[in-house]
């Protein structure tokens, strides 16, 4: 079998088999960041996440938007969690040809997310390569009260998610800011059930939730917030790399919500989580449609 048959979430579930954790492990793999025992009333989150020229960014973009790309997008996975970050190590791929001063770009560019999100660069690892590789995993914490995974919504639950969606290919991938700010308010001052950030499309990654929660959903095509950069509907909920917050949340919590959030980031509530399998739309015309919860393919 040959990795593009198989897809990734299949390698991902055949690393998995067979692995005995130590009981300190409250989630493995299968999450934004894994979730580990610390403190009485705390977590210790971790996560890495890679970023590879040609594929999630293209050198003429400059170093300093890719560095803050490479870290930012770590930060957006610990949001996702209820955490905030704390350290982070880096690991550099870069030609030998490569300007010293586009290395310096790149650490700018980390250096700008960490000190915004309060950061530490405590390491890293570097070697020679074709193209340019950056690999960053963090380090993180979050109170227990305030863990958000994937797996717990509930049915009724209130589907909401932040900002817009699609297109982000035509910039904003490379310069977004992520939304600790909302996630840590939303767990601060609510019942989060399940929450996870859209890197490969809202389909896929709500799909995430579905499966690991056992539920299915119904999401409103009219109230689904589609960017302007993004070509139509269908393609918005396929996109890649919003890297929005996707979250659940119980009907009472959703209306309190509504009347408290306080960013001018949009928050848009897109549907309802239910008791049974499958992801359906509501169309405009209220048709409702099935639909398969696949986004962006790494294979
Ligand atoms: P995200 O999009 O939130 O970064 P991914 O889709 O990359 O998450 O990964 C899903 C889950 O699979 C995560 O828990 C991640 O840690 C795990 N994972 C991904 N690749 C590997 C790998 N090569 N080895 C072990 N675990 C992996
Ligand atoms: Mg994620």
């Amino acid at each position: 079998m040959i990795l593009r048959n198989l897809g990734e979430f299949n390698l991902i579930s055949r690393i998995s088999k067979g692995m005995k954790l130590s009981g300190k492990v409250i989630k493995g793999i299968g999450d934004d960041a894994a979730v580990i025992k610390h403190t009485k009333n705390s977590y210790l989150l971790f996560s890495c996440d890679m970023l590879l020229e040609d594929r999630h960014f293209k050198r003429s973009s400059g170093g300093y938007l890719i560095g803050k790309k490479a870290l930012s997008v770590n930060v957006s996975d610990i949001a996702a969690m209820g955490g905030v970050p704390e350290y982070c190590v880096v690991s550099l791929g870069v030609p030998g040809s490569l300007r010293a001063k586009y290395v310096d770009d790149i650490y700018k560019g980390i250096k700008a997310v960490a000190r915004k999100f309060k950061i530490d660069l405590v390491g890293g690892d570097t070697i020679s390569s074709k193209k340019i590789i950056i690999d960053i995993a963090v380090l993180g914490k979050v109170e227990k009260k305030n863990l958000a995974l994937r797996s717990d919504a509930r049915p009724g639950d209130w589907i909401f998610i932040t900002g817009s969606l699609g297109g982000s290919l035509k910039g904003r991938h490379l310069d977004f800011t992520p939304r600790l700010k909302e996630a840590r308010f939303l767990v601060n001052n609510f019942k989060v059930n399940a929450m996870i950030d859209v890197s490969d499309g809202l389909l896929a990654d709500l799909g995430h939730i579905l499966e690991e929660s056992k539920k299915g959903a119904d999401i409103y095509e009219r109230c689904v917030p589609v960017s302007r950069d993004a070509k139509d509907f269908d393609s918005a909920v396929r996109d890649g790399e919003d890297f929005e917050l996707v979250f659940t949340v119980s009907k009472r919590e959703g209306g309190r919500l509504i009347k408290k959030w306080p960013f001018k980031t949009r928050l848009s509530r897109i549907g309802e989580i239910c008791r049974d399998k499958g992801l359906y739309i509501i169309r405009e015309n209220e048709k409702k449609e099935k639909i398969r919860p696949v986004g962006y393919r790494h294979f």
